[in-house]
This record gives C-alpha cells, structure tokens and sequence, in this order.
C-alpha cells in the first residue's frame, strides 16, 4: 500500500485567513477527510482539502487601489476554505481601475504522488475540460498518472483544467473526437460528449456525430494501443422508464426520434459499438451508466437544474420549475461518480454499471431544499440573504423522463462501491463555489 497524499511539509498559508476549513459528513454523520478508497490494486485516495484547492481557488489576486480599502476581499473568500494550500494559488492579478488582468504562469503545482514507472499509467481523457472530466483529471493527476485531456472546448474550458498546463505530466489537447486521434495509452476515459439538454440538442447532428465516430475513434485506439476503455454512458439509455428502480438489465423506453433522441440514441449506438468491439475484438471495455451528477465546476449556464436553481436563489431570482415539478431525478455528488468511475475502470466487471444516487427527489421539493440551503449558507458566511425566491412553473420539456433513480446493486457488490456524500453536503459545497465566483467577479 503506498503513501496517502498530505499535507505534511507544505509551505505556510502566505498568512491568508485560518477560517476553518467546511466540515462535510458523509452519510453517516462522520467526517469526510478523504475521497477514494484502496481497492482492485488502485489506490485512489486523496486528501479532500488538497482537492478542494484545486476548484475552491481564486482565478486571481485582486491588486491595486479601489475605493473598497481592502486589497484581499475577493481572494479572501475563496482562501478560507483552502487553507494550507495558497501557495498552489494562481498569481495572475486583477487590476480593478483597468478592469484587466495579468496573467501569470504557474511556478508550482500541488504535490502529486510518486509512482514508480510500473504503477505509473499513461491515461487519456476525452472530454477532460468538461465537468466530470476535470474531477477526474484532478484525481488522476494527483494520484501521480500522466494524463492527456482531449477535448474541443464545446461545453467544456480550459480553464478548468488550467492549474495543470506546464506540469510534467499533463498534456492538454485541442481536438475534435470525432476525427482519429493517435497516441500511447494504457487507458481511456471516454467523456467527450455534450452532457445538457439544451447544449446536446444546440447541434443534434453534432452530437449523434460525437456519440458514435468519437467513440469509434476511441475504441480504435483502445484496439490498436490494447488500452482499457471506459464510457460514460447515462441514465438516459433507459429513456422515461416503465421499470422503477432502473437497474442495468432494464432496456429502456427511448423516443428513437424526438428532441432527446440525439443523445439518448447516441449513447445507445455507443454502448452497441463498444460491445461490439469487445466481442469482435477482444477490446478490454467498461460502462459507466451515470445518473444526475453536480458539483463545482458545472457550466453555471449550461441548463441543468441543479445549476440553474443555485444561480437562481443566490441571485434571488424566481426558480422555474418545468411542468408541475413532480417528475423525479436523484442527484449524486461529483466525488462519489469519480469514485466510481476509477472503481469500474480498474475492476474486472465488463458488464455496464449504474453509478448514481438513490436520493431521489421530486423537482419541486428539490427547488425548495436548494433554496433552503442557499439562505442557510448565506446567513452562515455572513452574506446578506435578500429576497424569498419564489418557485413559477415553465412549459414541460418534450420527453423529459417521469422519474428515474439508480438500483446500484451490481457497482455495490462489484465495485465494492456506495455513494458517501449527502444531497445536502454536497449542495452545500457548490453554493460556496459559485458565492465565491460570485464575489471574485467571475460569475
Ligand atoms: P460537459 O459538457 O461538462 O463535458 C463534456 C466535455 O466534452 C466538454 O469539455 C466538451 O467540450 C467535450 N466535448 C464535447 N464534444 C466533443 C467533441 N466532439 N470532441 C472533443 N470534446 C468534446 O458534461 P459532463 O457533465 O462533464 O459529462 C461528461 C460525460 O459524462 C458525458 O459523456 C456525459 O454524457 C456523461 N454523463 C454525465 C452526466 C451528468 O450528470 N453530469 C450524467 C450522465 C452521463
Ligand atoms: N428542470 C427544471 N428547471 C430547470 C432545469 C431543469 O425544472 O431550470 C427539470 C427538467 O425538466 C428535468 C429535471 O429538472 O425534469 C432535470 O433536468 P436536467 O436538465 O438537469 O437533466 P435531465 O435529467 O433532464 O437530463
């Protein structure tokens, strides 16, 4: 078993605030101090704190004169919960009488692990400036792999995984998947592919593209470099399901032709081509199934509800609910999926596997619990809370699934796998993300 990631021995905090860091208990009440776990010869632990500082970071240190008498206030912000880890921190300086910034190359990166060459893997990650990809980078990364992101930057930024350009074992590429891409790996992760509604249905020509030459090109590859393949496949390959919970023998119940289907479709034809692969050519394969997942670093705009419901109360705009809000999602947080999706990657099931949460909720009692948590972190940071937002009702969205929760059976005895983090804990952590790209300006 090798050394956990800490934080033993790194440079003081650049007398940034000691705030205490958020305390986060997982579902059973115990304090989350780590993500990841030692299992199937992998050991994916790391130090929450040092990840958090990855994304609870600023963009840059706010400089000069501005009438407000502090220089730090925005930094400030963020800096409270990343204590320790400031020194990592982006030097780039926002000029506020200009309204500009000097951006500054990073010196240093967070520690990652030493590995030795024989445990050390060569991982591409398609789809790596995206939300989850970029969880999962930051995972890779600092477990001591060397990663390669691909990815064309539709839904996803490079800055998301910007921390990391300039460092030894990171190499950022911008390309389209579904054009061949060569390279030596010995896994893939593949992400590549628009994950929201409204941007999957932006181009849907696009995204069946995406869907099936993407992964066809990334199966060849897996094919030609003998690389272990992973996709993320969806919940949505069940469509509006008849089967209640969805558990992975469920073949779903999908509009082959209606605003969805581009996706839902999409990643169906992908799943039939990377069994395909796998029985004609011996391609070693996984399928995630993943169901709704948030976190920082979500595309505050991209449409999704958890996003657009915390941007919304925390400007104290009116939250829409679609239709009469009864439909049901259950939301699982970003460490728990990249927990998963590593579990799977490096164990022996071939078979595609459900990872989400059996938290389900009804939209409407989840606008209110985000509205709930919204005030109470507010109130608890000190922020004014403003206006009640009131919760109105939009048009239904065609085809938009009655209800859906994961039976996670199979990724519990196969995976060993659970999910730790609460709805509660989790919303919780992505309102302070987004109040500090709030406050940095940023948002
Ligand atoms: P995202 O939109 O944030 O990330 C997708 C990434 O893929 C972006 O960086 C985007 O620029 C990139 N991309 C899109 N088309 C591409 C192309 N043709 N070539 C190269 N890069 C391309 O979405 P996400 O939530 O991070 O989703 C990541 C993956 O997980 C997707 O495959 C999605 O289908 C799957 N998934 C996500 C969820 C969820 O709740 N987040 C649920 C089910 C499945
Ligand atoms: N939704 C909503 N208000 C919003 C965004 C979404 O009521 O501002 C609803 C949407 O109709 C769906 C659910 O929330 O029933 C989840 O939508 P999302 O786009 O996040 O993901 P989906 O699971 O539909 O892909």
């Amino acid at each position: 078993m090798t050394a956990r990631l800490n934080t033993a021995g790194l440079p003081p905090s650049n007398g940034q605030p000691t705030t205490p860091a958020i305390m986060t208990l997982d579902r059973d009440g115990k304090l989350i101090k780590e993500v990841g776990f030692d299992r199937f010869g992998f050991d994916s632990r790391v130090e929450l704190s040092l990840l958090r500082s990855l994304y609870l970071r600023p963009h840059y240190v706010k400089r000069d004169g501005d009438g407000s008498g502090s220089d730090n206030d925005e930094t400030e912000h963020h800096a409270k919960f990343v204590q320790g880890f400031a020194a990592y921190q982006s030097k780039s300086i926002y000029h506020p009488a200009t309204h500009s910034i000097s951006y500054t190359t990073l010196s240093r990166f967070p520690p990652v692990k030493l590995l030795p060459p024989s445990a050390r893997k060569r991982i591409l990650v398609t789809g790596g400036g995206g939300f989850v990809g970029s969880h999962l980078v930051d995972r890779l990364m600092l477990l001591g792999h060397e990663v390669t992101v691909l990815d064309n930057f539709f839904t996803g930024s490079k800055t998301n995984v910007a921390h990391w350009v300039g460092h030894p074992n990171f190499e950022l590429c911008r390309h389209d998947v579904v054009e061949p891409f060569m390279i030596e790996c010995d896994q893939i992760y593949h992400l590549a592919c628009p994950a929201s509604p409204p941007h999957y249905q932006f181009n849907a020509v696009k995204t069946i593209k995406t869907s099936f030459m993407g992964t066809l090109n990334m199966l060849g590859l897996a094919k030609r470099t003998k690389a272990r393949f992973l996709i993320t496949s969806t919940s949505e390959v069940y469509g509006d399901p008849e089967v209640h919970p969805q558990n992975e023998e469920y073949w779903g119940n999908v509009n082959p032709i209606g605003p969805r289907a581009c996706y839902d479709e999409g990643k169906r034809v992908a799943e039939t081509l990377t069994y395909g692969f796998h029985r004609q050519d011996g391609v070693d394969v996984r399928v995630a199934r993943i169901f709704n997942t948030f976190g920082p670093r979500m595309n505050p705009y991209d449409g999704r509800v958890v996003s657009n419901f915390i941007i919304q109360a925390l400007k104290g705009e009116d939250m829409t609910v679609y239709g009469d809000g009864a439909q049901t999602r259950s939301f699982q947080y970003i460490h728990d999926l990249v927990d998963g999706l590593i579990a799977l990657m490096n164990a022996d099931e071939t078979r595609p596997v459900n990872i989400g949460s059996p938290d389900e909720f009804t939209i409407l009692d989840f606008a209110r619990a985000v509205r709930d948590i919204v005030e109470r972190v507010k109130r608890e940071d000190g922020v004014e809370v403003g206006r009640k937002c009131e919760i109105i009702h939009g048009p239904m969205p065609t085809d938009d699934p009655q209800k859906r929760r994961p039976d996670t059976t199979r990724a519990r005895e196969k995976l060993g796998w659970e999910p730790r983090w609460t709805v509660a804990m989790g919303v919780e952590e992505m309102v302070r993300y987004y109040m500090a790209k709030m406050a940095e300006g940023s948002l």
